[in-house]
């Protein structure tokens, strides 16, 4: 099979129809074999039923439905798991964007040779509320990530070679950072392409500001993970050392101060006003702290049954 086209959809009824048959005709436009996986994230509208309805009459299109809403990275992360296609497209269900970049995404894995390649919607249809944020948030992406050609991160729009989508764990809300996972599991020829982007026809966008501050966190996590994820003690081991270095100083200064004093008629030197004092109290516990959390971290990776999980490029 040539393409999967998988589609997450959280009460999209409006624009199924249209969406199915516009992918069905560039398919067949293209003699592409294929299927349309839709992964129904507990739609609470009547869009099971529509595509009940387009399967009645085009056997290529599949559906997975979630008994609640979990979120867009599971949707994907189901579909992957399900795909069958040499290449994965993923999109929208909002009809934002369109199936006509199919043929050229799909040529670009299966001749340039790309591993992943994004959609950029270069000029954008959505509130300023949303395409302003956007932009910070993707050059801080493109800073963590160390990926510096990617325009547009969280593009709905996507293509993979089938590997790629079998390695990767699309879990939370890290859809956004997919490329940044991609490239963590060895793939690294990632492109971009141009796309088309349209207003939103149906409906309302599922996802509200809370986006952008959730979208931070993910990515100080993800950036945390992929450093120090088997390797806790290399940073909390560090942070705790240094610390505790720090407070050892301060309790030597305030050692070497009180004698001093003690053997001085005219210098008087009260422990608890010191400075030194606390500081030494202080980050000695923060040390101590810190590297037991380390060592607890490097405990847990040791136990952990995916420590081992080493992606093989190839045997002989
Ligand atoms: N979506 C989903 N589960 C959710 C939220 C969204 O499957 O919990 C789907 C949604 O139906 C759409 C896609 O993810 O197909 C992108 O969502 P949306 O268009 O609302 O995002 P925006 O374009 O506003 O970024
Ligand atoms: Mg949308």
């Amino acid at each position: 099979m040539d393409i999967s086209v998988v589609i997450p959809l959280y009460n999209e009824a409006e624009s199924l129809p249209e969406l199915a048959s516009w992918i069905e005709r560039v398919m067949n436009e293209n003699n592409f074999s294929y299927e349309i996986l839709f992964i129904n994230d507990g739609s609470r509208d009547n869009s099971m039923e529509v595509i009940r309805g387009l399967q009645a009459s085009n056997p290529y299109i599949h559906c997975v439905s979630f008994s609640r809403n979990y979120g867009k990275s599971p949707a994907l992360d189901t579909g992957f798991a399900r795909a069958k296609g040499d290449v994965v497209i993923t999109m929208d269900a909002d009809l934002q964007d369109s199936p006509d970049e199919i043929p050229e995404l799909y040529r670009m894995i299966t001749e340039d040779g790309y591993d992943l390649v994004s959609g950029w919607k270069k000029k954008r249809y959505d509130p300023l509320s949303k395409t302003m944020p956007t932009k910070l948030f993707n050059a801080t992406a493109r800073k963590v990530s160390g990926i510096h050609n990617l325009h547009d991160f969280n593009c709905g729009l996507k293509a993979y070679r089938r590997d790629v989508v079998k390695h990767i764990e699309v879990y939370g809300d890290m859809h956004r950072y997919i490329p940044y996972l991609a490239k963590n599991a060895g793939y690294g020829k990632i492109g971009e392409k141009v796309v088309h982007h349209q207003a939103r026809k149906y409906g309302v966008s599922k996802f509200g500001l809370d986006r952008f501050v959730n979208g931070y966190l993910d990515l100080a996590s993800l950036w945390f993970q992929t450093k120090f994820g088997i390797k806790p003690m290399h940073f909390f081991g560090l942070l705790g050392s240094l610390m505790f270095l720090i407070g050892f100083i301060a309790v030597v200064t305030v050692l070497i101060l009180k004698i001093v004093a003690m053997n001085s008629d005219t210098f008087v030197f009260y422990l608890t006003k010191s400075v030194y004092f606390y500081l030494s109290l202080t980050f000695m516990v923060l040390g101590v702290q810190f590297f037991c959390t380390g060592f607890v971290g490097e405990l847990i990776t040791r136990n952990s049954s995916e420590r081992r999980n080493y992606l093989i490029a190839e045997e002989f």
